[in-house]
């Protein structure tokens, strides 16, 4: 654990922005629906997170995260940079908030794509934010998704594995829970739950 909430974003709700979170066990498919969500919706923008964890190979430094380090992390941590803040996997991982600021100011909903602990925070202090829980059809298919993907050395892997556990135990306090058995039906279940009131 060891999360910290630093005080909620000015601005946020001027103009009819919306602020949705997207969370879900490692492996669940998360990142796949939220880049179908994107495309689908041109108004609205995934916010990049800061991250001390390496950069996998494909992964491009402010695309899918600014890798950081440490101590920077701490740095920016420490003043206050962090809309949230959290320890995941073994890496700290942090939703900067001039950028979600930014981009709610500029009337563009946004998805966090964050860990339950960061969700559960930003709720507590933003109740109108959208949480959306996704999870595998079962433990056995998380598992091999995981595996599949094979971007993580085994102990990384079995790390998320037994993490996922405890996330699933979070998913009641979710507005809405999407099971990912095919990655179309996910995206319109979804995209429903955005729409609705
Ligand atoms: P990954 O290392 O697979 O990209 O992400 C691991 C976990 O960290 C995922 O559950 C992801 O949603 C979460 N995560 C990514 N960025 C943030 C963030 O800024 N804050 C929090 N609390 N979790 C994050």
């Amino acid at each position: 654990m060891g999360l910290r909430f630093s005080g909620p974003p000015e601005g946020v709700f001027i103009a009819n922005s919306r602020l949705f979170i997207i969370s879900g066990p490692s492996g669940a498919g998360k990142g796949t629906i939220v880049q179908r969500l994107l495309e689908e919706r041109p108004n609205t923008k995934l916010s990049v997170s800061c991250t001390t964890r390496p950069a996998r190979p494909m992964e491009k430094e402010g695309v899918h995260y600014f890798f950081i380090s440490e101590r920077e992390f701490a740095e920016r941590r420490d003043r206050g940079e962090f809309l949230e803040w959290a320890e995941v996997h073994g890496s700290m991982y942090g939703t900067p908030r001039k950028v979600v600021d930014g981009l709610l100011a500029e009337g563009y909903d946004v998805i966090l794509e964050i860990d339950v602990q960061g969700a559960a925070e930003v709720k507590s202090v933003m109740p109108e934010a959208r949480l959306i829980f996704i999870e595998a059809p079962s433990m056995q298919i998380l598992e091999q998704r995981l595996r599949r993907r094979s971007t993580e050395m085994e102990d990384a892997q079995v790390r998320r594995l037994s993490d996922a556990y405890d996330e699933l135990r979070k998913k009641e306090s979710f507005d809405g829970v999407v099971v990912n058995v095919e990655v179309e039906q996910a995206v319109k279940e979804v995209l429903a739950l955005m729409d609705s009131r």
